[in-house]
């Protein structure tokens, strides 16, 4: 794994930087990219534990046509080779956590919060939000809310938490069988339940999963849950029906279901930006929102003629970065240069 993947904040942690990207989703990335050209240190956070947004986490392995340059790529070699590209440029990467808040501090700098408890101060504020938030479907449990954020989870933050656990993992994809592989050294017991004995994961970790289930070290449970036992957010047993309707219960103090994402526009709506139909409008020079200092680029922007596709956010994120460089270096005269000649900017690439 590239080290630029690297988490890089905690709980409480301040993290000050030139630029705050809220959003690694592909134009998030290449943020970084024309952004670090004018030297400009950036800092991205995402509410997933991986880079990429709606072409890591909806399409990975569906190609893509339109490109420049790359009659096909795959949504997730797309996203691997943004990461190699902005790799010179160091972005530290915040994941696993939502911006909330966004404000600002005496000094102009603005100022966010996410719900991993990091602040992060910066001077501008990209928003490469794209659709919103992932966020997960809810499986419809009766009374499965009283159990929420103590043994319910629908993402694994910390490893250790589930040390010691009986866990039940429900799903049958990359996530469900992924945290099967990766919890069960930790847990006291761990099933797995899926719907049915098929599964949309990796076909390697599927056989890894059937491995670990003959060796005795899991179960593969199929069927549903239909009933949660515990009392005040402490789960003792979850009920699960199978095909034909019976009922039994497996013994359990978490739950991880993994039932995909969905995707609002989240805490973005509450930052006091104008928005038009959930989006951002900008203007077409700048890319910048109604608060000045803070731009949109990617899905979650507006303009007459925006279309929602990778190379339209490309395109924008250069024009931002050629405004966001007077924000960020107010004294610094700037001048146009391309990579194909200014040694200035090879030796930022680290190619000379
Ligand atoms: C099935 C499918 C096929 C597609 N095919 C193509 C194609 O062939 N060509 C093409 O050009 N486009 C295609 N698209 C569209 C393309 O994927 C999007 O235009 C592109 O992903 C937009 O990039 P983005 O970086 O703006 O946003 P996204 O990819 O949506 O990334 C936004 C990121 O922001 C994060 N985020 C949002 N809110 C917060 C918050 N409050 N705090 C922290 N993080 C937050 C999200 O978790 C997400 O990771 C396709 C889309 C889909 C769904």
């Amino acid at each position: 794994m590239n080290d630029t993947t690297v988490n890089t904040s905690a709980a409480g942690e301040v993290v000050e930087t030139d630029v705050i990207i809220v959003g690694a989703g592909p134009v998030g990335l290449f943020a970084v990219f024309e952004l670090g050209l004018l030297d400009i240190r950036c800092a991205l956070i995402d509410i997933l534990d991986r880079s990429g947004g709606q072409c890591a986490e909806l399409y990975p392995e569906k190609p893509i046509y339109d490109i420049p340059g790359y009659p096909i790529i795959t949504g997730q070699a797309l996203v691997e080779k943004l990461m190699e590209q902005i790799h010179p440029f160091h972005p530290t990467f915040h994941l696993s956590q939502m911006v909330e808040t966004l404000g600002r501090e005496p000094d102009g700098r603005f100022r966010l919060t996410t719900d991993a408890g990091t602040t992060f101060l910066g001077k501008v504020v990209v928003i490469a939000a794209g659709g919103g938030s992932f966020q997960p479907k809810r499986p419809p449990v009766p009374g499965i809310e009283a159990y929420e954020g103590t043994a319910v989870f629908y993402a694994v933050r910390r490893m250790e938490d589930y040390r010691g656990h009986d866990l039940l993992v429900v799903g049958g994809g990359d996530s469900a069988l992924d945290w099967t592989l990766n919890l069960q050294p930790l847990a006291r017991s761990l099933t797995l339940l899926h719907r049915r004995d098929e599964f949309r994961a990796a076909p390697d970790s599927v056989n890894k999963m059937r491995a670990l289930v003959e060796a005795g070290k899991i179960k593969l449970a199929l069927g549903q849950v239909s009933g949660l036992k515990g009392e005040g957010g402490r789960l003792t047993h979850a009920t699960v029906k199978d095909k034909a309707g019976a009922e039994n219960e497996i013994a359990c103090t978490r739950i991880l279901p993994f039932f995909g994402l969905t995707m609002k526009l989240g805490p973005v709506a509450n930052w006091g930006l104008n928005l038009h139909e959930n989006l951002v409008p900008v203007d077409t020079a700048r890319f910048e929102s109604s608060e000045p200092g803070i731009f949109a680029v990617g899905d979650i922007n507006t303009y007459p003629g925006k279309l929602k596709l990778i190379l339209c956010g490309f395109h924008e994120v250069a024009l931002m970065a050629q405004a966001a460089v007077h924000i960020v270096f107010p004294e610094k005269k700037i001048v146009f240069q391309y990579t194909t000649s200014s040694s200035s900017l090879q030796k930022k690439l680290g190619v000379i």
